[in-house]
């Protein structure tokens, strides 16, 4: 592993899982009703984070927010968060992988 990714894995620091109290990132939902880990995945075309944009997963196709957050897709996505970050979505390594220039995802990301 080279020293650049080594640094970017030290910094990695996604704070919707890492935080807790009122500085935790806060879940959302963006325009078509989907739940979303935090404001900064409302409005992507990072198909990492529109895994979370299925029909089954709308909020007004479930019973419980738990449904959701107990899904096959947000349990792999959290999972990818916290034990395999370096195939977490670009998104995520913008926002929440402290610093211009990393290495693990040097193509620009989704807007
Ligand atoms: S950008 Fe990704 S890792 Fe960061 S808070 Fe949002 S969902 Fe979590």
């Amino acid at each position: 592993m080279s020293k650049k990714i080594k640094r970017d894995l030290e910094n990695w620091y996604p704070i919707c899982i890492t935080r807790t109290g009122p500085t935790k990132k806060a879940y959302g939902h963006n325009v078509s009703g989907h739940l979303m880990p935090c404001c900064w995945c409302f409005k992507t075309n990072d198909p990492d984070i529109n895994v979370l944009n299925q029909e089954h997963l709308k909020i007004e196709n479930v019973d419980s927010i738990e449904e959701i957050v107990l899904s096959d897709e947000w349990l792999k996505f959290t999972n990818t968060l916290a034990n395999d970050p370096l195939n977490a979505p670009k998104t995520c390594w913008k926002y929440c992988g402290k610093g211009k220039g990393y290495a693990v995802k040097k193509h620009e990301t989704y807007e």
